[in-house]
């Protein structure tokens, strides 16, 4: 069987361009403010915020149950790697979901959401997993 695809390989590696890697810092701030902002520096209005985290099996068996609670001290991480079949390689990223809510201001919302990862690489199965949350949220005025 013919070979269409290769991979290009590259033997000498220079490096990134000066210009490159002021996009790479520029990339790499965004990427922590986004994802390692405190919630009193992103959500100032929150005096707290929860977080109940139930994932469920294809077969609707509970895998796990988590709470998390976010203080305003605290770092805003709100993605969650899966405990299902793929072995932790997917995660749900809640971070869209509970900026919304925050910025809607509600008290209480719900989401879910479903694993796509590959049981292994390659594989046409994927896992399947759910991820039902429940966000509570208290606002200082
Ligand atoms: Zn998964």
């Amino acid at each position: 069987m013919a070979t269409f695809f290769k991979r290009k390989r590259r033997r000498t590696h220079t490096g990134p361009n000066k210009n490159e890697k002021k996009v790479l810092r520029g990339q790499e701030a965004d990427r922590l403010v986004r994802t390692a902002g405190l919630m009193k520096d992103r959500f100032p209005s929150v005096q707290r915020l929860t977080v109940q985290l139930d994932f469920v099996t294809p077969q609707q068996h509970l895998l796990d149950r988590q709470t998390r609670v976010f203080n305003p001290t605290d770092v805003c991480d709100f993605s969650v790697s899966c405990p299902g079949r793929c072995g932790g390689q997917g995660a749900f990223d809640l971070e869209a979901k509970i900026k919304s809510v925050i910025d809607s201001r509600q008290a209480r919302a719900e989401g879910s959401g479903t694993c796509a990862e590959a049981l292994y690489p390659g594989s046409p199965e994927v896992c399947g997993s759910q991820l039902r949350c429940k966000i509570e949220a208290t606002y200082s005025s």
